[in-house]
């Protein structure tokens, strides 16, 4: 079955957040002293959010990123990760997260079948991660990425939100990782989610990012797998690995956008930075898939065509990416 919304986008992608707490503090998506804490009413159940899985799936979804917050630090994700992975339909269950914990649980994540970890990394230096997510180790997130690789999982993404003055300079680093190690390093534009003071001059638009990989290193295009996000692909002549550049704020992929959200209050969004959102719960209540069904496909059709924001003007309320799962 295919899900379509009004601008002829194929729409098979859900990314479902499973908590908005979080064991760090990256300073570009929550203050210093975390995101208000939700009680556990508020929180959806691991049954609600299995649900509102297998509704996504019944309509056309078919691919399923679980995030947060971090998804790790949720009692009991690993078995609902198992049950989520074993929906007929799914054709891909991967998940993001700081890489904090894949020490202790990246072989049980393989084990319940995720296909695939996305692992954020905005420093290779200890003091400007530090820095940025206020209370991090990267040597923990280093050890995270062995843990994976160990536990089986293809080499993973690795997302750095790139910000000027505070960790530009390590973009060819990052880059270079991917000289001998066949790993996909993303370069994500910050994004002005918290509409902190002056964001504009942390943003470096994609097409600077390549420049200066370029100016140093041949790159030549990526052809993008059938399921591929909205990263421009380059591989570093000779590399064994490739890196992608995501210009959410720059170069707008709203015409390719094949995704919808749903936070871990139950909280459905057709677009990251649209006020708008569509609440769920009243059709987790009653045992009747259709409903829900129903409410997913209702929000796929109030998909806005774009959204507003540019380099240089913001209209969303601010709000916290650990609420909305990035
Ligand atoms: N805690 C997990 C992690 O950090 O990977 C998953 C949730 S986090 C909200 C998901 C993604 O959103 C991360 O890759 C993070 O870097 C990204 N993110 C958060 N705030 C952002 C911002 N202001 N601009 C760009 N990316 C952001
Ligand atoms: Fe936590 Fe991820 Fe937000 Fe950093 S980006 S504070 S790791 S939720």
């Amino acid at each position: 079955m295919e899900l379509v919304d009004n601008f002829g986008r194929r729409i098979n992608y859900l990314r479902l957040s499973v908590t908005d707490r979080c064991n760090l503090r990256c300073r570009y998506c929550m203050p210093a002293e975390g995101v208000e804490k939700l009680s556990h009413g508020d929180i959806l159940s691991y049954e609600d959010l299995f649900r509102i899985a297998r509704a996504a799936v019944a309509i056309g979804v078919e691919k399923i990123r679980i995030t947060g917050g971090e998804p790790l630090v949720r009692k009991g994700i690993v078995p609902f990760l198992a049950r989520v992975a074993a929906i007929p339909g799914l054709r891909q269950l991967v998940l993001t997260t700081n890489g904090v914990l894949l020490p202790e649980m990246a072989a049980d994540l393989r084990q319940a079948g995720v296909q695939r970890l996305n692992i954020s990394l905005d420093s290779l230096k200890p003091d400007t991660f530090r820095t940025i997510t206020r209370t991090g180790d990267v040597e923990r997130v280093m050890a995270g990425i062995a843990a994976a690789l160990a536990a089986g999982f293809p080499p993973p993404k690795i997302n750095m939100v790139v910000m000027r003055g505070l960790n530009d300079d390590e973009v060819v680093d990052f880059a270079r990782l991917t000289l001998d190690h066949p790993y996909t390093v993303r370069f994500i534009e910050y994004m002005p989610a918290t509409r902190e003071k002056n964001w504009q001059q942390f943003c470096i638009p994609a097409q600077e990012i390549l420049d200066r990989i370029a100016a140093v290193h041949e790159l030549e295009p990526v052809e993008k797998g059938a399921m591929a996000g909205p990263s421009r692909d380059f591989r570093i002549r000779g590399a064994a690995g490739t890196i992608g550049v995501i210009s959410a704020v720059s170069g707008h992929f709203c015409g390719e956008c094949n995704r919808i959200r749903v936070t871990s209050t139950g909280m459905a969004k057709s677009c990251l930075f649209s006020d708008d959102g569509l609440d769920l719960k009243p059709f987790l209540g009653v045992e009747v898939p259709a409903l829900l069904e129903d409410a997913l496909r209702r929000l796929v059709g109030g998909k806005p065509a774009r959204h507003g924001m540019d380099a240089e003007k913001a209209e969303h309320t601010a709000f916290s990416m650990a609420k909305v799962g990035g």
